[in-house]
């Protein structure tokens, strides 16, 4: 078994992660606490795991690469598509602090709830899930400092982007073959959109109104 500590060194040591505030979340939320029962034992080896409803907790590693993405910072409000077993949210509460908000969205019921009870045995009080279709985003919220979706996109719409503050920050797996999607940050700088990309990785898909149902319609 892996531990955490080792997880975090090799993210040091290859660069993966710098902000001395990311290192401190990694270190302080513990991500057995964020899988069922019988992985508890695998919970820091650096692949994902089976979360139930044919639906996963991403590889550590890939999270510690959308979180340094994101440039996440204390008191910043950020919203989050994709909630699945809270521990990418609980990374971020820890992140914006106090004086920040996490909005995180999961479409599936089960694992709302899920995450929820496993926001509570961290003792984190500042994210708030909504159990909704969250491929438009959640207007309610916006608009927001950074949006992170943790799913595979078909596109980075213009519907997520309104939502966006200016100099705010999109992080997204974006393509139509779920196992080749490009990590894309969209930095939104007034009518302007900065276009960055980080490598190719595989998720499951984001479904609903502007998902990838939307491409059956
Ligand atoms: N961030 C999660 C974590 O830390 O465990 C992992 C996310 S998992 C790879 C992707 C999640 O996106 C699944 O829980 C899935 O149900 C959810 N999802 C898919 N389509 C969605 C949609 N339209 N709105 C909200 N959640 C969606």
């Amino acid at each position: 078994m892996n531990k955490k500590e080792d997880l975090i060194k090799y993210w040091i040591d290859e660069n993966i992660v710098s902000d001395k505030r990311i290192i401190d979340a990694f270190q302080k939320i513990n991500r057995e606490n964020f899988v069922p029962e019988e992985y508890k034992n695998l919970a820091y080896n650096d692949y994902p795991l089976s979360i139930g409803e044919e639906q996963t907790i991403s590889q550590p590693t890939t999270v510690a690469i959308m979180t340094s993405l994101l440039e996440p910072k204390e008191d910043q409000k950020i919203l989050e598509i994709g909630t699945g077993s809270g521990y990418q949210v609980a990374i971020l509460g820890k992140i914006v602090g106090k004086g920040g908000k996490i909005t995180s969205v999961e479409i599936i019921p089960k694992l709302a709830e899920f995450a929820k009870k496993n926001l509570k045995k961290e003792n984190i009080t500042n994210v708030e899930i909504i159990n909704a279709d969250g491929s438009s985003g959640y207007k309610k919220g916006a608009p927001y400092d950074r949006i992170l979706v943790t799913a595979g996109t078909p596109k980075i719409t213009e519907t997520l982007i309104s939502q966006l503050n200016d100099n705010g920050i999109i992080v997204a797996p974006v393509g139509f073959d779920i196992y080749s999607l490009t990590m894309t940050k969209i930095i939104k700088k007034g009518k302007k959109r900065v276009k960055e990309e980080h490598g190719i990785f595989s998720f499951v898909p984001l479904i609903g109104k502007e998902g990838f149902d939307s491409r059956w319609k």
